[in-house]
Parts: structure tokens; sequence; C-alpha cells
């Protein structure tokens, strides 16, 4: 892909100026985070980081990417339904990751007492880079799916009117109009609503699980707004909340406060660090109850990295998805190489291959959040310390993708305006509803281009690392 802005990321003065401009819009849309000092108020916010031009992206990638996200959906979903691929799948994982065995074992407590509620509601977003292929075009390749708190959907809708406001400053009129409209949380909200719909009682809430401390409360109001204009009412509550004020009657309908809760909406409880006991038992509870949980437990194992390796396996796809050979294949394109370790001569021939080539291969653990995976000669120390335990089989080995890397200006509260050789990560988000057996909605309902620095092999925006990005379509 060529750079694009080449000659303008040259000239500081003009970029400092742009820059200002740049960010003083993206305050003024709400492309906003709270800060790290005070994640817990919103009295002093800054701005989010971004990049102050799209990065170009080739069109027909694009198209594919929002092309292959409907079978995502579907995939995903019947991943999540069903209980024997999970449970065969993450039997070794579980045994050796404290958290994945934790999450599992509520799955199967669930579906011990009997699932309570018929309506499946999944907001997910398939993340993609680019794979630069030998004779110079690009692939898009699947980093992971995100079916648990898949973020920046609120403020991925306000960051084009910036891209648009720095080209037309520099006269670029035609470019600017270029950038794609974009608006994932309306779509986000609108599955809520038809879960919340589904679920058939006029008073009820959604109850949107939260964090004490959010620096990303913009993202998730922007979808709060959305369910408000449609009249749903949104409650903010904690785990540590629901373990005090939550309960279940008789016939496992969930009250918050003593308001009856129609959707749990989970935007915490994707780590290890986000459970105490305490809130384990408030997932528990969220999880037997009749709501409508976005995600329910088994749509968060389903997005977990061990599921994503095993779906990689030759046949898998058919298996899943029996009489789709269309979607199988849209799918398949998308899959990097993915290894198991666990115990056996295949993880052997794994661990092999990347201790021989560690520039080639990243090995993750079962983690979200982003920082967790290993690089390089740490992987190589990993899989030297791990190869004769059945540790390794908490981890997965996945190809590392190698996009061509471009120019951009990375703009950041606090730092000067700083040009660097980046490489961008596109996620698309998915919605779907299901009813019993029938699927009421299955959509893609927009995208989030991050870009980042090339020296950071890991870490998304939240982490610091990325920094939000338009896709320029080329
Ligand atoms: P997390 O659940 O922590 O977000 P990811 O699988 O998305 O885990 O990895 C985090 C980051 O690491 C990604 O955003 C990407 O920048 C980088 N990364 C992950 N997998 C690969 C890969 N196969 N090749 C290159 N970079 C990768
Ligand atoms: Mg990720």
């Amino acid at each position: 892909m060529a750079t694009g802005w080449g000659s303008l990321l040259q000239d500081e003065q003009q970029l400092e100026e742009l820059a200002r401009q740049a960010v003083d819009r993206a305050l003024a849309e709400g492309v906003l985070l709270r800060t790290s000092q005070e994640p817990s108020s919103s009295d002093v916010v800054s701005y989010a980081p971004f990049t102050l031009f799209p990065s170009l992206v080739t069109s027909a990638l694009l198209e594919q990417a929002y092309a292959v996200q409907m079978d995502f959906n579907l995939l995903v979903d019947a991943v999540s339904q069903n209980a024997a691929f999970l449970e065969q799948t993450l039997s070794s994982t579980i045994k050796r990751d404290n958290f994945t065995a934790h999450l599992f074992d509520i799955h199967k407590q669930v579906l011990k007492e009997g699932v309570a509620q018929t309506v499946f509601l999944g907001l997910n977003r398939s993340d993609y880079m680019f794979q630069r292929n030998a004779d110079g075009s690009a692939a898009l390749k699947q980093i992971e799916i995100n079916t648990i708190s898949a973020s920046f959907g609120g403020l991925a809708s306000r960051t084009p009117a910036v891209h648009r406001h720095v080209l037309n400053v520099l006269g670029k009129t035609k470019e600017a109009a270029k950038i794609l409209s974009n608006n994932p949380s309306k779509g986000l909200a609108m599955g809520i609503a038809k879960a919340w719909e589904l679920y058939g009682s006029a008073n009820a809430r959604v109850l949107l699980i939260a964090q004490e401390k959010e620096r990303n409360i913009f993202d998730q109001r922007a979808i709060e707004n959305e369910l408000l204009a449609r009249n749903i009412h949104v409650i903010r509550r904690k785990f540590e909340d629901v373990s005090e004020k939550g309960s279940l009657d008789q016939d496992r309908r969930l009250f918050m406060d003593g308001q009856e809760v129609a959707v749990v909406y989970f935007r915490d409880g994707y780590m290890p660090s986000h459970y105490s006991l305490q809130n384990w038992e408030a997932r528990l509870l969220l999880e037997r109850s009749c709501a409508v949980k976005c995600p329910d437990v088994a749509t968060q194992l389903a997005g977990t990295k061990k599921v994503q390796q095993e779906l990689s396996r030759s046949g898998m796809l058919e298996v899943l998805l029996p009489g789709q050979p269309e979607a199988v294949a849209r799918l398949r394109a998308t899959f990097a190489g993915l290894y198991s370790l666990d115990m056996g001569e295949e993880g052997d021939q794994a661990i092999t291959e990347a201790i021989a080539a560690p520039n080639c291969f990243v090995l993750k653990p079962q983690r979200e959040g982003g920082g967790n995976n290993l690089y390089g000669e740490e992987m190589v120390q990993a899989l030297e310390r791990l190869k004769d335990s059945e540790e390794r089989a908490s981890y997965i080995l996945m190809e590392k993708i190698e996009p061509e890397p471009f120019e951009n200006c990375l703009l950041r509260p606090g730092s000067p305006a700083r040009v660097a050789q980046c490489i961008s990560e596109l996620g698309i988000f998915g919605v779907y509803v299901r009813q019993g057996k029938t699927l009421v909605m299955n959509k893609h309902v927009g995208h989030l281009l991050r870009t980042k620095a090339i020296e950071h092999a890991d870490g998304g925006v939240a982490a610091g690392v990325a920094v939000l990005d338009n896709p320029y379509p080329v």
C-alpha cells in the first residue's frame, strides 16, 4: 500500500498547526477519554489519541472484512451453542488456566440447571491485519474476534468528522468526502434494543456491568444514549453492586435495586483482575438469570484464543456450519496459521518451529485486553520454559502477521505530534440476535481502524499503544 500523505508529513510547521486544529475538532466531536489520573471522574477529560491523517486501506480488503462479518456472527453463535465442541476444545486449557476454568465452570453450572432464556445477543468485533504478500499485494488476516466488551464503537463514529476536517483545512475536499461515515454504537444499540424488545417487559432495564475506573466512558455512553433515544433505560452497576443488590425471583427474573433487568451488557469481566470471589458469584447469578446476557458465558468462551485455534483445524468449520460451503470459504480465507500447544507431537513440532523462527510467530495465552502476548526472544524463553510442562496447553501459537508499514502522524495528549512508521488493525463490528432456533438479526454495523507505531508488537488504544484512525479507501 502506498503511504498516501507523503509530502504533508514532512512539513513540521504545517503538521503542528494541523494537529492543533485536529485536536480541537476531536474535543468538539466528543472523541474523549477520561484521564489516567482521574479514571473515575469526568471533571477533567482529554481527547482519545488518534492519527492526524486517515490511513490508506485497500477497498477490496475493507469489503472482504464486511462481507465475512455475518459469517463470523453465525460461527460464534454456532460455537456458543455447541457444548460438546466447547468442552472438547477447552479440556486441556482449563486444566492449566484458572480464568478460563472459572468461566467454564459457570457454563457447566448453567447448562446443568437449564438455560433460562431463549434469546441470545452477540455484539462482537472481528479484528484483522493486512498481511504483506510476496508479490506486494495484501491479504486480510484475522487477529482475533472479541465476543465480550468489544469497544470503541462509540468513539469510532466521531473520528470521521475529525479527519474530514483536517483534509478540508488542506483544501482536499474531494479526499475528505471519501472518508466513510461510520456509526457502530447505533448498530450495537439496535441489537440490545431488539433483545430488550424480545424479553418483552416495557419497564425492564438494560444493566451495563461497568468498571469502577472507566476511562472509556464516553464510548459506552454513546450506546446508552442511543438506547435512551428509543426509551430504553440503562442502569450502570459494578459486579459488587450485583452481589449486594441483585436477586433472582422464582422464575429466575433478574432484579437490580428492585428494577427488572431485560438485558445484561458486560463492559467488564473479561480479565482475571476483574474478578474477586464475590464477583465470580455475581457473574454466576447473572448467568443463571433469564435476562439476555451479552455475552452469555458460552459466547465469551467462544471468543477464546484456544477456540480460534481449533476452528482453523481442517474440517472444523464444515462441522460447525454444515451446508454453508461459501461461508466456510469466506471465513477460512481470513485465517492465519494457528497451532495447538497441547502435549503431543503436533505441539512439539510447533514449538520447534517457533524457536527456530521467532520472528514468524506470536505466543498467546487465553487473555484479552492487550499486552499479554509474547514475541521474539521473550517468546523463545517462554517456550523453552514451557515445552516440557502441561502448562503449555494454556497457550496457542499464531503466525505473526507482517503488514507493510506506512507513515502517519500520531497525536496523544501531553506529547508532541509524532511522525512514525505505522501499521493498522481493522475491526468490524457484528451484531446478531437469536430467539430459539430463529436468527432474528445478523448484521455488520461499522468499523474501527486502530494504528500504532511499528516498534510496539502488542497493545490496543486502551493499553496506550494504538490510536484511533479511519480507513481512507483506495
Ligand atoms: P487481545 O485479546 O489482548 O487484544 P490480540 O490477539 O488482539 O489479543 O493481540 C493483541 C495485539 O497484538 C493485536 O492488537 C496486534 O497488534 C498484536 N497481534 C496479535 N496477534 C498478532 C499476529 N498474529 N501478528 C501480528 N501481531 C499480532
Ligand atoms: Mg485484540
